[in-house]
Protein backbone atom coordinates (compact mmCIF):
# COMPACT_ATOMS: atom_id res chain seq x y z
CA UNK A 1 0.00 0.00 0.00
CA UNK A 2 1.22 2.97 -0.93
CA UNK A 3 0.36 6.71 0.04
CA UNK A 4 -1.37 8.26 -2.49
CA UNK A 5 -0.13 11.81 -3.67
CA UNK A 6 -2.46 14.85 -3.85
CA UNK A 7 -1.76 16.35 -7.04
CA UNK A 8 -3.00 19.45 -8.74
CA UNK A 9 -6.24 19.70 -10.88
CA UNK A 10 -4.85 19.97 -15.39
CA UNK A 11 -7.71 21.55 -16.86
CA UNK A 12 -7.73 20.26 -20.42
CA UNK A 13 -6.87 23.37 -23.00
CA UNK A 14 -9.61 26.35 -23.02
CA UNK A 15 -10.33 29.23 -24.66
CA UNK A 16 -12.46 32.00 -22.71
CA UNK A 17 -15.14 33.01 -24.98
CA UNK A 18 -17.33 35.82 -24.07
CA UNK A 19 -21.00 34.77 -22.70
CA UNK A 20 -24.30 36.26 -23.01
CA UNK A 21 -23.56 38.96 -20.47
CA UNK A 22 -20.11 40.22 -22.26
CA UNK A 23 -17.80 38.57 -20.01
CA UNK A 24 -15.01 35.54 -20.72
CA UNK A 25 -15.83 32.14 -19.63
CA UNK A 26 -14.11 29.07 -19.73
CA UNK A 27 -15.05 26.76 -22.93
CA UNK A 28 -13.28 23.55 -22.93
CA UNK A 29 -11.57 22.95 -26.85
CA UNK A 30 -12.27 18.97 -27.43
CA UNK A 31 -12.16 18.36 -30.96
CA UNK A 32 -15.03 15.79 -30.10
CA UNK A 33 -17.46 16.49 -27.48
CA UNK A 34 -19.24 12.96 -28.28
CA UNK A 35 -15.88 11.44 -26.24
CA UNK A 36 -13.80 14.32 -25.04
CA UNK A 37 -11.45 12.93 -27.55
CA UNK A 38 -10.87 9.79 -25.53
CA UNK A 39 -12.64 7.37 -28.01
CA UNK A 40 -15.23 6.46 -25.43
CA UNK A 41 -18.44 7.89 -25.49
CA UNK A 42 -18.81 10.51 -21.88
CA UNK A 43 -21.45 8.31 -19.68
CA UNK A 44 -23.87 11.11 -18.97
CA UNK A 45 -23.90 10.84 -23.33
CA UNK A 46 -24.47 6.83 -23.09
CA UNK A 47 -27.40 7.39 -21.13
CA UNK A 48 -29.08 9.35 -23.45
CA UNK A 49 -28.82 5.82 -25.98
CA UNK A 50 -28.58 3.19 -23.60
CA UNK A 51 -30.90 4.42 -20.67
CA UNK A 52 -29.78 1.95 -18.14
CA UNK A 53 -26.12 2.27 -19.33
CA UNK A 54 -23.63 1.54 -16.42
CA UNK A 55 -19.87 2.20 -17.00
CA UNK A 56 -18.82 0.16 -14.35
CA UNK A 57 -20.64 -2.73 -16.24
CA UNK A 58 -21.49 -2.28 -19.41
CA UNK A 59 -19.05 -2.93 -22.56
CA UNK A 60 -17.36 0.31 -23.03
CA UNK A 61 -19.10 2.92 -25.94
CA UNK A 62 -16.66 3.83 -28.52
CA UNK A 63 -16.98 6.82 -30.40
CA UNK A 64 -17.42 6.94 -33.98
CA UNK A 65 -17.85 10.64 -34.83
CA UNK A 66 -16.98 10.50 -38.42
CA UNK A 67 -13.78 13.37 -37.61
CA UNK A 68 -13.09 12.03 -34.05
CA UNK A 69 -10.20 9.42 -34.26
CA UNK A 70 -9.61 8.75 -30.47
CA UNK A 71 -11.18 5.14 -30.98
CA UNK A 72 -8.05 3.98 -32.45
CA UNK A 73 -6.54 4.43 -28.59
CA UNK A 74 -8.56 1.61 -28.06
CA UNK A 75 -7.39 -0.85 -30.55
CA UNK A 76 -6.03 -3.69 -28.83
CA UNK A 77 -8.92 -3.66 -26.50
CA UNK A 78 -10.29 -7.43 -26.77
CA UNK A 79 -13.65 -6.58 -29.15
CA UNK A 80 -16.21 -8.20 -26.41
CA UNK A 81 -14.99 -5.33 -23.81
CA UNK A 82 -16.15 -2.15 -26.29
CA UNK A 83 -20.12 -1.30 -27.77
CA UNK A 84 -19.58 -0.50 -31.49
CA UNK A 85 -23.34 0.41 -31.58
CA UNK A 86 -22.89 4.02 -31.48
CA UNK A 87 -23.44 4.94 -35.11
CA UNK A 88 -21.11 8.11 -36.84
CA UNK A 89 -24.61 9.73 -36.52
CA UNK A 90 -25.72 8.93 -33.68
CA UNK A 91 -22.23 10.33 -32.16
CA UNK A 92 -22.64 13.27 -33.88
CA UNK A 93 -25.63 14.38 -32.27
CA UNK A 94 -24.01 13.90 -28.78
CA UNK A 95 -21.59 15.92 -30.07
CA UNK A 96 -23.81 18.78 -30.69
CA UNK A 97 -26.12 18.10 -27.52
CA UNK A 98 -23.04 18.20 -25.42
CA UNK A 99 -21.60 21.56 -27.38
CA UNK A 100 -25.01 23.18 -26.50
CA UNK A 101 -25.18 22.16 -22.84
CA UNK A 102 -21.93 23.59 -22.65
CA UNK A 103 -23.08 27.27 -23.88
CA UNK A 104 -26.51 27.10 -22.24
CA UNK A 105 -25.70 25.52 -19.02
CA UNK A 106 -23.10 28.28 -18.03
CA UNK A 107 -24.84 31.00 -19.18
CA UNK A 108 -27.96 29.69 -17.24
CA UNK A 109 -26.41 28.93 -14.21
CA UNK A 110 -24.66 32.12 -14.12
CA UNK A 111 -27.86 34.15 -14.37
CA UNK A 112 -29.54 32.38 -11.83
CA UNK A 113 -27.19 32.56 -9.38
CA UNK A 114 -27.30 36.41 -10.25
CA UNK A 115 -30.90 36.72 -9.67
CA UNK A 116 -30.96 34.83 -6.79
CA UNK A 117 -28.31 37.25 -5.30
CA UNK A 118 -29.87 39.75 -6.54
CA UNK A 119 -33.37 38.58 -4.82
CA UNK A 120 -31.67 37.98 -1.27
CA UNK A 121 -30.04 40.85 -0.75
CA UNK A 122 -32.84 42.64 -2.04
CA UNK A 123 -35.03 41.14 0.63
CA UNK A 124 -34.21 42.27 4.46
CA UNK A 125 -36.51 39.35 5.56
CA UNK A 126 -37.12 36.70 3.15
CA UNK A 127 -40.00 34.12 3.70
CA UNK A 128 -39.24 30.78 4.09
CA UNK A 129 -41.19 29.52 1.24
CA UNK A 130 -38.59 31.81 -1.16
CA UNK A 131 -35.69 30.98 0.24
CA UNK A 132 -36.82 27.19 -0.13
CA UNK A 133 -37.80 27.82 -3.93
CA UNK A 134 -34.58 29.89 -4.64
CA UNK A 135 -32.51 26.96 -2.21
CA UNK A 136 -34.03 24.53 -4.47
CA UNK A 137 -33.45 25.68 -7.58
CA UNK A 138 -29.32 25.80 -7.03
CA UNK A 139 -29.50 22.56 -5.14
CA UNK A 140 -31.74 20.94 -7.96
CA UNK A 141 -29.10 22.52 -10.41
CA UNK A 142 -26.04 21.80 -9.39
CA UNK A 143 -27.73 17.60 -8.56
CA UNK A 144 -28.36 17.59 -12.51
CA UNK A 145 -24.84 18.93 -13.26
CA UNK A 146 -23.50 16.28 -11.38
CA UNK A 147 -25.75 13.89 -12.94
CA UNK A 148 -25.08 14.79 -16.16
CA UNK A 149 -21.36 15.28 -15.38
CA UNK A 150 -21.49 18.16 -16.88
CA UNK A 151 -18.92 19.40 -13.80
CA UNK A 152 -20.15 23.16 -13.95
CA UNK A 153 -18.34 24.48 -11.39
CA UNK A 154 -17.57 28.05 -11.20
CA UNK A 155 -14.32 28.57 -13.03
CA UNK A 156 -13.60 32.28 -13.23
CA UNK A 157 -13.04 34.64 -9.89
CA UNK A 158 -16.42 36.42 -10.57
CA UNK A 159 -18.40 33.32 -10.75
CA UNK A 160 -16.37 31.52 -7.30
CA UNK A 161 -18.06 35.26 -5.83
CA UNK A 162 -21.26 34.49 -7.00
CA UNK A 163 -21.31 31.32 -5.15
CA UNK A 164 -19.87 32.51 -1.78
CA UNK A 165 -22.30 35.45 -2.05
CA UNK A 166 -24.93 32.43 -2.55
CA UNK A 167 -24.13 30.73 0.52
CA UNK A 168 -23.50 33.50 2.91
CA UNK A 169 -27.45 34.72 1.10
CA UNK A 170 -28.37 31.47 1.93
CA UNK A 171 -26.71 31.40 5.46
CA UNK A 172 -27.95 35.09 6.62
CA UNK A 173 -31.72 34.68 4.84
ZN1 LIG B 1 -15.04 11.18 -30.35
Amino acid sequence: MIQLPQLPSLPVRSSNEVGPDGRERFYPEWKCFCCRDSGIVDPHLAKLVVADYNRDRDRLPLCQKSECSAFKKWTGIPFENLDTRFTPSICQELDRIHRSDWHQTRGKLYEQAKQFVKDVTNAKSIRLRDRTTAEEVISQHRHQDVLNGWGVEPYTDEEKEFVAACKKALDNA
